[in-house]
């Protein structure tokens, strides 16, 4: 990883910023460019200096770098975009309707979005893509090897009563040497592009409720409908969006896993949270899967899956009454999510029984981070996978990851914060520890003397080149120096010893203000964004 020092890192972010020109490119769209780069450098100085608050500041200075001219034209392409979206179900339930979050149809508001695809080179989208059916492949390995699974949780198990939960439920199966022959993965990896090294770099591997696939293919077309309009004033080619099918892809892997299953009246159960704002993204799924491949869908809660639920002693699921197919889990992947033992109760009684798992407790153990870093460790990729090239390939996406065993490391993240991330081992967004707090914790943690560093890991921190990009958020919209993370979709589905899906299956691109360290989007961090593609 590199030596350098932040200063010397945000110095050159904001001469390659000053010469990229930010995502509004400078030929064709020169009456575009902000008038005089001084008012640009006063806004990247902003963003970029120690003080900048956190959070999503709408950038004054940058908007008044705009002509009234540009404005107006920007201003009539958010208005196209916010009414796309709403005729075409690019929506999420609004914050300010109590009940936008339990009634579907009511208190609907655009998700957010940035007005124009992110830029991204050819060469590491295909890198990215070529990655997907490789760490399918790896993820179904992994999950078969119960024994590594545990032991390289068992320390984290020590100190994290959530992970513990999982590895009890775990431990369970192999303690009555459950075995899953259909197996399914809905995946997504996540990347960022380090300027650091110019590299693209693994953020984490999502194995459990991926979100956005419905939503964030309709992005893309959203992008290539206002390039299709203004792409010429802007010098934008709509051809440049790569086509994405992350809905219709995910539908056909959980349509297949069904006909695998091979019952015609069962139903794929969604396991769902009890109030979620993302439930049109959810719905998009359940969508095609009807039309498509004529297969009912059923929404529960994981209480609810406890009071109705019930396996027969054949291994069927039914819960209300219907046979279930496919568990397809988007919740059960955060405590929150586990408020009581019924709950828990719940997640061991669908694991138990013989339907297809989206995802089955192994899979969701091998997307931990605990379980990322220890296949980042020399020599373990080895252990599950034979082909020599697919495993370079996976090496070379990896960050440095440390287990907080490595005292030099610790020191090391304790002089420079600014140059790791302290992850417990939680999903969903909001959890990472970066700077100040870092060493603190770090410092806290080292203290206490006892097995608390095993809850987390660390992790090189990658820095994205920023460039200026217009956000909408709530019909507003406002530019700010945003960085982008590229999430690569893979579906996954085999039958015994049958192969039936490998796929990259479409993509998300989040793109969040720069200032800002997590990046959910449900979690108000960032906004939804798609690719275009460049030479460089
Ligand atoms: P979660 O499971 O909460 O999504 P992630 O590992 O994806 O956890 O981290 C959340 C966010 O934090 C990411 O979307 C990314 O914006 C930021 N992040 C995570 N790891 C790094 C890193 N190594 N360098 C820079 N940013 C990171
Ligand atoms: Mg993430």
């Amino acid at each position: 990883m590199s030596s350098s020092p932040c200063v010397s890192h945000h110095h050159q972010v904001r001469l390659r910023l000053l010469r990229a020109g930010g995502r509004l490119p400078a030929p064709a769209a020169a009456s575009f460019a902000p008038p005089a780069l001084r008012g640009r450098r006063r806004v990247a100085r902003a963003a970029m200096s120690a003080e900048a608050p956190l959070g999503v500041a709408p950038a004054a200075a940058a908007e008044g770098a705009r002509t009234p001219a540009q404005q107006a034209l920007l201003a009539e392409m958010v208005e196209e975009a916010a009414v796309w979206c709403a005729v075409n179900g690019l929506v999420v339930g609004d914050r300010a309707n109590q009940r936008s979050g339990t009634v579907p149809g009511v208190g609907l508001v655009h998700a957010p979005f940035s007005l124009l695809p992110a830029r991204f080179p050819a060469s590491f989208w295909k890198q990215a893509c070529e990655l997907a059916p490789i760490f399918n492949e790896l993820v179904d390995r992994v999950s078969l090897d119960g024994e590594f699974l545990q032991a390289a949780l068992s320390r984290t198990k020590q100190v994290d009563e959530f992970t513990a939960r999982l590895l009890e439920i775990h431990e369970k199966m192999m303690a009555i040497n459950k075995k899953e022959d259909i197996r399914l993965g809905l995946h997504r990896s996540d990347y960022m592009l380090d300027s650091e090294t110019n590299s693209l770099l693994q953020i984490e591997l999502n194995t459990i409720s991926s979100s956005f696939p419905g939503l964030g293919s309709l992005v893309s077309e959203l992008h290539r409908t206002l390039l299709n309009q203004y792409g010429k004033v802007l010098g934008l080619d709509p051809k440049r969006i790569p086509q994405n099918w992350a809905a219709t892809q995910f539908a056909e892997a959980l349509g297949k896993a069904w006909a695998e299953y091979n019952n015609d009246s069962a139903v794929v159960l969604m396991v769902v949270q009890p109030e979620e704002r993302n439930m049109y993204d959810q719905y998009w799924l359940v969508n095609h899967l009807k039309a498509s491949y004529g297969v009912a869908t059923i929404r529960k809660t994981l209480a609810q899956v406890e009071a109705e639920g019930q396996v027969l002693t054949d291994g069927t699921l039914v819960i209300d009454g219907r046979t279930v197919a496919v568990v397809y889990f988007r919740a059960g992947y955060a405590p929150t999510d586990y408020p009581s033992e019924a709950e828990w109760r719940a997640r061991l009684l669908m694991e138990q029984s013989s339907a297809v798992k989206c995802p089955s407790i192994s899979y969701h153990l091998v997307g931990t981070k605990k379980i990322q870093q220890e296949l980042a460790k020399p020599n373990v990729l080895e252990r599950f996978l034979d082909n020599k090239e697919d495993i370079a390939k996976l090496r070379k996406s990896f960050a440095g990851l440390w287990s907080l065993d490595n005292e030099e490391i610790v020191k090391s993240a304790i002089e420079k914060p600014d140059l790791f991330v302290l992850k417990p081992q939680r999903e969903g967004g909001g959890n990472n520890i970066y700077g100040q707090d870092l060493r603190d914790t770090l410092i806290k943690l080292q203290k206490e003397q006892g097995e608390s560093l095993a809850a987390y890991i660390l992790m090189q921190r990658i820095f994205p080149k920023a460039s200026l990009t217009p956000l909408v958020r709530g019909g507003d919209w406002f530019e700010d120096l945003t960085i982008s993370e590229l999430g690569i979709y893979g579906a996954y589905l085999r039958n015994k010893d049958k192969v039936i899906l490998n796929n990259q299956s479409g993509y998300l691109m989040r793109t969040k203000v720069s200032s800002s360290n997590e990046g959910g989007v449900a979690a108000g961090f960032a906004v939804l964004d798609s690719v275009l593609l460049t030479d460089e």
